[in-house]
């Protein structure tokens, strides 16, 4: 096996990285971290000399000094996130503490009162820290014009929607053009690396995955409606840990992968692709970061207006259907009115189906009609479409490991954040969401088993094809966090038992 020698420059100096062309991406990716002198949540980006981004694997094209590559570090998303949690429970303990003293006291000492100000002040620190680091971890260097993505503004403080505004300006400043053929091509295979790419350029590669399918000229989608729909779709997703629109993006490449990979080109009409990818788009609008057990525990507005029947999953509908009543994000404007109802049904449909409670009914159908599927009955296509959408949904360890491992930390992050509200408000704890009862390594053992590999082997029957590509990683996880499973508890009889 032939070694490789990548040339690039890093903080405005030359650098040489030589690795084995069989070696793993996780690998190739920790050289070049090290050459940048960043952790493992640091994002990195590489250009070529043309100033597109190329993808950081084993298959880096080598070069020389002549053609060197350009690495940048960009912000470090996760950083943030993992400090939240840790100071919701902060403020937690401190309310708990609270209500404590005041049972007993009736009132407040002044050492809560200070505690709850520098607990305050903290938070308030972080948040601006976290636009800080954004913008202090961006090195600009004498090369940044070789850069084709125009260069990233300076960011001084600004509102969320200030924010926004600047993605949006940087997503239509960008070309699709620039969009390498590479780049192209990974985005078809689920071993495309979401970490990569800030919100702007995953606008981009959306809209990548709506021209390549062809959806602009069957629809007469005009290029400017497409572009604010996807615009509206990334700011009608919040910014929590999980359900964000990282997640959003990743489901859509998912499904977008899985379109080409099972050659759903030639099986299902264009109107079919349209709704999966469009439906896998729009499936967590708006999520609040509380699942529906939550909504309706704590009676939330959401449960009320749905009467406890999927409340999360109609919202997501309903809040797409809002975008696309405005006729400037309305990318179904210039179809027929049956096309129309047609989609309409559709998405609500697929959207729906993504309510976990529905898990094993949708699947046990499917069971029951993939050894007679036909693709020209409708009823056996609509359990093919809920289905696709379900296994993008969940599909993160289907990922390299390298990608899916933040996913699982980020979920977590967001689990533990609800189990801490529903211990705070004193509604019934999820135990997997309990942070101090999930063990990692377990939590996704059963879910791989039970949930995820029963899923991907029924769909995997039907589609030999996706085997190497979805079902072996799917075993290679659960074989990999078996181990970690049993080592955590030999770890655990080695220290006297397990817990109780
Ligand atoms: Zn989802």
């Amino acid at each position: 096996m032939t070694t490789k020698i990548i040339y690039f420059t890093v903080h405005g100096k030359l650098e040489r990285a030589e690795f084995r062309a069989d070696c793993s991406a996780a690998d190739v990716k920790d050289l070049f971290r090290a050459a940048a002198e960043v952790g493992p949540h640091h994002i990195l980006k590489m250009y070529n000399p043309s100033g597109s981004v190329v993808n950081i694997s084993p298959r880096l094209e080598a070069n020389s000094t002549e053609s060197c590559y350009r690495l940048e570090v960009v912000a470090s998303d996760l950083q943030s996130v993992s400090v939240s949690p840790q100071l919701d429970n902060m403020e937690y303990r401190l309310h708990h503490l609270e209500s404590k003293v005041l049972e007993d006291v009736g009132k407040s000492p002044d050492i809560i009162c200070e505690l709850k100000s520098q607990v305050e002040s903290f938070k308030r620190k972080l948040e601006s820290v976290k636009n800080l680091s954004w913008m202090g971890l961006f090195k600009e260097d004498g090369h940044q014009q070789l850069s084709a993505f125009p260069p990233k503004p300076k960011r001084p403080q600004t509102s969320e929607q200030e924010e926004r505004q600047q993605v949006r300006m940087r997503f239509l400043n960008m070309s699709s053009l620039q969009v390498t053929e590479e780049v192209r091509e990974h985005l078809k295979t689920p071993i495309f690396d979401n970490w990569q790419w800030e919100e702007a350029e995953m606008l981009v590669l959306l809209q990548v995955m709506f021209t390549d399918l062809d959806f602009l000229t069957a629809f007469h989608i005009e290029l400017h409606v497409l572009q604010n729909f996807l615009f509206q779709v990334y700011c009608n997703y919040n910014n929590i840990p999980f359900h964000n629109f990282q997640h959003c993006f990743c489901v859509t490449q998912m499904m977008y992968g899985l379109i080409w990979l099972a050659d759903l080109r030639n099986k299902l009409g264009r109107i079919d692709l349209f709704i999966m990818l469009t439906s896998a788009l729009c499936h967590d609008l708006d999520h609040p970061g509380y699942n529906n057990v939550y909504q309706i525990n704590a009676q939330t507005d959401l449960a009320l207006r749905y009467n406890d029947i999927s409340p999360l999953e109609n919202h997501h509908c309903a809040v797409a259907f809002g975008i696309l009543s405005k006729p400037e994000s309305n990318i179904l404007k210039n179809m027929t009115s049956e096309q129309y109802k047609y989609i309409r049904g559709g998405m609500i449909k697929c959207i729906l189906a993504t309510d976990m409670a529905r898990h094993n009914e949708i699947l046990n159908k499917f069971k029951m009609i993939q050894p007679v599927f036909n693709f020209t009955n409708k009823d056996h296509k609509e359990v093919l479409m809920k289905i696709m959408v379900k296994v993008s949904d969940i599909s993160n360890e289907a990922r390299p490991m390298a990608v899916a491992e933040p996913w699982l930390d980020c979920l977590l992050q967001e689990f533990f954040n609800q189990s801490d509200t529903e211990k705070l408000k004193g509604l019934p704890v999820t135990p997997f969401m309990d942070r101090d009862k999930v063990c990692r390594p377990s939590s996704q053992t059963n879910f791989i088993r039970f949930v995820l590999l029963p899923l991907v082997t029924e769909l995997t029957e039907m589609f030999p094809c996706l085997e190497q590509h979805i079902l072996e990683p799917v075993r290679r996880a659960l074989e990999y966090y078996s181990d970690m499973e049993r080592a955590t508890e030999e770890e655990e009889q080695e220290e006297g038992g397990p817990k109780p």
